[in-house]
């Protein structure tokens, strides 16, 4: 294992970033190759201890001589969002320099070819920082990108042709749900990563190899030894399943039992008011139309100072806000719906 440190220019003179790569080489030139990252929004760090707990057993297998693809890591992918507090608030997920999440505005190349990266000198320090990722990812025939929401179940965003050759990874990742969607014109990392080989023949997309997904390793605060140690295993048993590393101890991945559902059946539920939220429901909960979801305390003590929200379809609760207090209009949870939601926003992922 090689270990490297990639450094990035600030906007401003003395100051600079840098976050660590970890490589390893695989024997086999054959072999798909993976690339790992965590943080990208960065207070979100369930995937940085599952990374962290996952790198011991990629040393053990090296040791072993048993890596077959090259593997690229970057367990903090996001310095720059790393320092960002803003009143002794950690401020992870829009660079407040330009105000832009810093999972959108990555380039969405027409090949994997970082010559084709635009050149990020003259542009800010965010730009310089995914077009850093992107060299350092692209090529790779699976790429994961570690998130998580506010609370949530495990869940993966795929883009819905590489599902059906990605279910496996689904089960052996040990996640609950998969969100599918089609288009990505905001140019998150997950889209950027696939983008590229849209437009090459099959035989060079390799879709039935390729893997790119933005997992969401659920809430905020579930960073926690054991689901760490868990989440470590999910992602050796993907490996493993797609020849990265051999064990031959481990089984192949059974078949993907949990819930998949295209991003259009996602309710968003926007608060009708403002003011506490009170919830009915926890992720994971399957609801019936019509069920209550959650109360909104909105004129306290008086009558009427309540307000219900209901859920407009049946469905599985996917997320909900970590904090209780919410603006109207501002989103109170995921629900995923058996049918497509009346009010299905347009775009890619959430995340
Ligand atoms: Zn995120």
């Amino acid at each position: 294992m090689q270990k490297s440190i990639e450094r990035i220019a600030g906007d401003s003179e003395g100051v600079s970033y840098e976050f660590p790569v970890f490589r390893f080489e695989g024997t086999d030139k054959a072999a798909s190759s993976a690339y790992l990252q965590a943080a990208l929004h960065a207070g979100e760090l369930p995937g940085v201890v599952a990374i962290d707990a996952l790198m011991p057993m990629l040393e053990k297998a090296e040791a072993e001589g048993r890596i077959k693809g090259n593997i690229t890591v970057v367990p903090q992918a996001n310095p720059i969002g790393r320092a960002q507090y803003h009143f002794g608030e950690h401020q992870g997920r829009f660079h407040l320099g330009t105000r832009t999440n810093f999972n959108r505005g990555f380039p969405l190349l027409a090949a994997p070819d970082v010559e084709l990266l635009p050149d990020a000198t003259l542009g800010t320090a965010d730009q310089r920082l995914k077009t850093r990722l992107l060299q350092q990812s692209v090529g790779h025939d699976i790429v994961l990108d570690l998130h998580c929401d506010d609370e949530g179940l495990a869940y993966l965003y795929v883009q819905a042709s590489l599902w059906s050759a990605m279910a496996d990874c689904a089960a052996a990742m040990g996640v609950d749900a998969v969100i599918l969607w089609d288009e990505d014109t905001d140019g998150t990392f997950e889209g950027a990563s696939i983008t590229p080989y849209l437009n090459l023949p099959a035989e060079v997309a390799r879709f039935d190899r390729r893997v790119a997904t933005t997992v969401e390793y659920r809430g905020i605060l579930d960073v926690d030894g054991a689901l760490a140690g868990a989440d470590a295993e999910g992602l050796y048993r993907l490996l493993v399943a797609r020849g990265v590393i051999l064990d031959q101890a481990l089984s192949t991945p059974g078949s993907f039992t949990g819930i998949v559902a295209p991003l259009e059946n996602i309710d968003m539920m926007p608060a009708p008011r403002a003011g506490a939220v009170l919830y009915n429901v926890k992720p994971g909960d399957r609801v019936a139309k019509g069920a209550l979801l959650a109360t909104i305390v909105h004129a306290p003590g008086e009558a009427g100072g309540r307000t219900q929200v209901f859920a407009p379809q049946a469905g599985i609760i996917l997320t909900r806000r970590s904090r209780r207090i919410i603006r109207a209009g501002e989103d109170l949870l995921k629900l995923v719906g058996d049918s497509k939601s009346a009010d299905a926003r347009s775009g890619t992922l959430e995340d």
